[in-house]
């Protein structure tokens, strides 16, 4: 458990992750995910619980050495060059990649003489990457490391995560995106509002949610008589268009009918993964 003054921002989590395991831990805003990751990594101390990395105190330098972190907000100098900032961090591990291998996993073999001030997001990124990796690392630990990359260098980004799992390292990432966990882990963990929600295989969390998105348009006002008793998850009105996530379109669409809701251009589809866990995570629509 983790208290901040009022908030608990972490409420009886009881998480082990095995060697070779690549957990997403994935939630909304505010969830406790980064928190997560402070106290699996020593840099925050639990109010009440354990925890513990490679069965040592997360502090312990003989299991910090054994790890990479790649975290939100880490100010890296502007002033150095790629090669001296990879070159510095290896000096912190025991056994550490050369530094050529560093660059190369990280797509910046070209980049070595570059200052850290002049890389572009997504290389920035890489480098981050590349100081997490360069000790050779048998768990890495990202704190939604893909914010701010565009398509491109999201995707280059996560098949890098994917080989270093594929060497049988264990990853533990946070995202907000199921479709990024979906990609690069065997497990995912839902929180939400500091408790776990859910815990399983990616096919498992959306099979579980099995969301539909109900969408069409009408001029009828939807208030909440009309959503009244549906398993409705979440209700979002445009213009005249309504979007509507259920596990049952079919049910859905019968009551509503039934209660006089005229509507046009009706469309019937897979929820995004996104839209997945918003509908694992909020009350239902009619609770609201
Ligand atoms: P995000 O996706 O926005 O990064 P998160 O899932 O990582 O969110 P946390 O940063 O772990 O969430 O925050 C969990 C809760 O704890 C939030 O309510 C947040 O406001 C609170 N919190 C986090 N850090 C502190 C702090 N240092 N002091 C007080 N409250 C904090």
């Amino acid at each position: 458990m983790k208290r901040y003054g009022e908030v608990e921002a972490l409420r009886g989590v009881d998480l082990a992750v095995a060697p070779g395991q690549a957990l997403a831990v994935l939630g909304p805003n505010g969830a406790g995910k980064t928190t997560l990751i402070n106290l699996a990594l020593g840099l925050r101390r639990p109010t009440a619980g354990r925890v513990r990395l490679f069965g040592l105190d997360p502090t312990d330098r003989r299991a910090r050495s054994r790890c990479g972190a790649v975290l939100q907000e880490v100010g890296v100098s502007g002033l150095l060059t790629v090669g001296e900032m990879v070159t510095l961090f290896r000096a912190y591990y025991p056994a550490p990649l050369p530094v050529a291998e560093v660059l190369a996993r990280a797509g910046l073999e070209d980049r070595a003489g570059v200052r850290v001030a002049a890389l572009s997001a997504g290389q920035r990124q890489r480098l981050l990457f590349a100081l997490a990796v360069c000790g050779d690392p048998d768990l890495l630990v990202l704190d939604e490391p893909t914010v701010g990359l565009d398509v491109q260098s999201r995707r280059r980004f996560l098949a890098s995560l994917r080989d270093f799992a594929a060497a049988g390292k264990t990853i533990v990432l946070t995202t907000h995106y199921l479709e990024e966990a979906d990609q690069v882990a065997d497990r995912v963990v839902v929180i939400d509002r500091g408790r776990v929600v859910a815990d399983g295989p990616p096919t498992a969390i959306k099979a579980r949610v099995a969301a539909r998105r109900v969408s069409f348009r009408t001029p009828c006002a939807l208030g909440p008589d009309v959503l009244a008793g549906l398993p409705v998850r979440d209700a979002v009105r445009t213009d005249h268009r309504v979007t509507l996530l259920t596990s049952e379109p079919e049910a859905v669409l019968a009551a509503l009918f039934q209660r006089g809701v005229a509507m046009t251009d009706l469309e019937v589809a897979g929820a995004t993964l996104e839209e997945a866990l918003l509908a694992l995570t909020r009350r239902p629509a009619s609770e609201a």
